[in-house]
């Protein structure tokens, strides 16, 4: 196609496709341009000997208000995980425990009078003003010392590779932090929330896509046709008065542009006054580990898979049961899991060599699982510059972000490094963006 895109979007890993696919589906014409060979950015899928190991996300929740539509306007080719998904386990003083909605209640993960304390949080008032905390010290106000620390520790392991005193718990879990903003406690929030749900509406389910997040990648690219162009490095974005300049392979002039690359990246090519700010972001790098074998010699549990809590003594901090969960990611008769190492959490484990790492991740999964595991294929992926740590202070970063691009008409951020780690949060704000660019004069 010739003629001037409604929006150059810079980089087409998830965060670049999803606006791009999501300006397509609104009538607009987007122009990606990406500076690799290929599209996908972290989430590039690995394939090697009959397994598939997926260095970044290999699972989202759908239906997603905002996901799901994006995926069948391309016709993306996504399934439900296998119904095991829902079996979660956690490894803590030397112990698998597993959660299962209320009955992770009747667990010994927290004791009984850290239960007690649990089942207070409705009645705990909440400060009268609320600042940016930390994770920890939000879920520890609201659920008391123990379970708190205990689910901080989780949940900035499962989903940042994060220290949950670093992480600021509205930044990286703002929709739980709003259910105390809307009802001055989380169990109440959660009731009312439910309440306000249509009976009819189906529950979020993990999903996969068959043909691995590449394969996911590959749909969303597609459509796009010539409109996405590789090897494309942006090496300036600038505007002259009238359109914005997009510049490195020639050039491009368009009303709008999207740059979803990590802020660090972004820095290097939007005007001057926003990379000092974009550079203040921190992002942590991680390891992920994959380890493979027959049936018999790597006995995986049947489930999504286990996080480790913070009396663990293990490095790892989380362990997926990849072909339990999700089909074609072993050889038949093969298990697959993937370890991940590193983040904010253990910045140190990453000085150890692959072979190291692996050496680790087999002695820690086999105390996770209670049995020797000798796999015969191994790999390491390394992320860096890694995982965007949205860490006390993202919020406030994010609105002087915001306070910059108001003298920047027509320049937008976008990707993990700002409003959401996950596919469905990069969807969400896909889904903003795209109203926002079309709906400009
Ligand atoms: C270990 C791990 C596990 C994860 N698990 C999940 C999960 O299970 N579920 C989930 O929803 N999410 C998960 N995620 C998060 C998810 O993978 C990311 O949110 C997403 O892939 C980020 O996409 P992005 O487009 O923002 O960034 P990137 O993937 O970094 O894409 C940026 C793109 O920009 C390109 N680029 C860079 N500079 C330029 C330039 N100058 N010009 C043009 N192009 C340029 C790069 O080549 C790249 O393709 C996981 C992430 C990690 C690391």
């Amino acid at each position: 196609m010739s003629g001037r895109p409604d929006v150059v979007v810079v980089g087409a890993g998830l965060g670049g496709l999803l606006v791009a696919s999501e300006v397509a589906r609104r009538g607009g014409r987007p122009l990606v341009l990406e500076a690799g060979p290929v599209a996908g950015g972290v989430t590039v899928t690995a394939r090697d000997s009959g397994y598939l190991l997926e260095p970044a996300a290999g699972s989202f929740l759908l239906p997603h208000a905002h996901l799901t539509p994006i995926l069948e306007s391309v016709g993306a080719s996504v399934v439900p995980a296998e119904a095991v998904a829902h079996r979660r386990f956690v490894f803590d003083r030397g112990e698998l425990f597993e959660l299962a909605g209320p009955a992770a209640l009747a667990t010994r993960l927290v004791s009984g009078r850290g239960k007690l304390r649990l089942l207070r949080e409705p009645w705990v008032r909440s400060p009268a003003t609320i600042t940016e905390e930390s994770l920890r010290s939000f879920l520890q106000r609201r659920l008391g010392p123990e379970a708190g620390r205990m689910g901080a520790t989780l949940m900035a392991h499962g989903v940042f590779a994060g220290d949950p005193d670093r992480l600021s718990a509205r930044a990286a879990f703002p929709a739980i932090v709003a259910l105390e903003d809307a009802a001055g406690s989380l169990v109440r929030g959660a009731l009312a929330r439910r309440r306000t749900r249509s009976k009819d509406a189906p529950r979020a389910r993990v999903h996969v896509a068959p043909g691995g997040t590449a394969g996911l990648v590959a749909d969303l690219a597609a459509p796009l046709g010539n409109d996405f162009r590789p090897n494309w490095p942006v090496k300036s974005v600038h505007y002259d008065g009238d359109s914005w300049i997009v510049s490195g392979r020639g050039e491009e002039r368009t009303p709008a542009v999207i740059v979803a690359l990590a802020p660090a990246e972004a820095a290097r090519i939007v005007p001057g006054p926003f990379a000092p700010l974009l550079n203040e972001a921190h992002a942590a790098p991680v390891a992920v580990v994959g380890l493979g074998g027959p049936e018999a010699d790597l006995p995986v549990p049947t489930g999504f898979g286990a996080l480790t809590g913070p009396d663990a003594g293990l490095r790892i901090l989380g362990l997926l049961f990849e072909s339990s969960y999700a089909a074609g990611r072993a050889p038949v008769g093969h298990r697959l899991l993937k370890g991940i190492y590193g983040g904010d959490a253990d910045p140190a484990v990453l000085a150890l060599a692959d072979d190291d790492l692996v050496a680790l991740a087999i002695e820690e999964a086999g105390r996770i699982l209670g049995e020797p595991l000798r796999p015969s294929w191994t790999r390491v992926i390394r992320h860096s510059p890694g995982i965007p740590q949205y860490n006390v202070g993202h919020a406030a970063w994010l609105d002087r972000l915001n306070r910059v691009a108001v003298e920047y008409p027509g320049l937008h951020l976008a990707g993990w490094g700002y409003r959401g780690m996950g596919v469905t949060s990069l969807a969400q704000h896909a889904s903003a963006l795209a109203e926002r660019v079309l709906a400009a004069p």
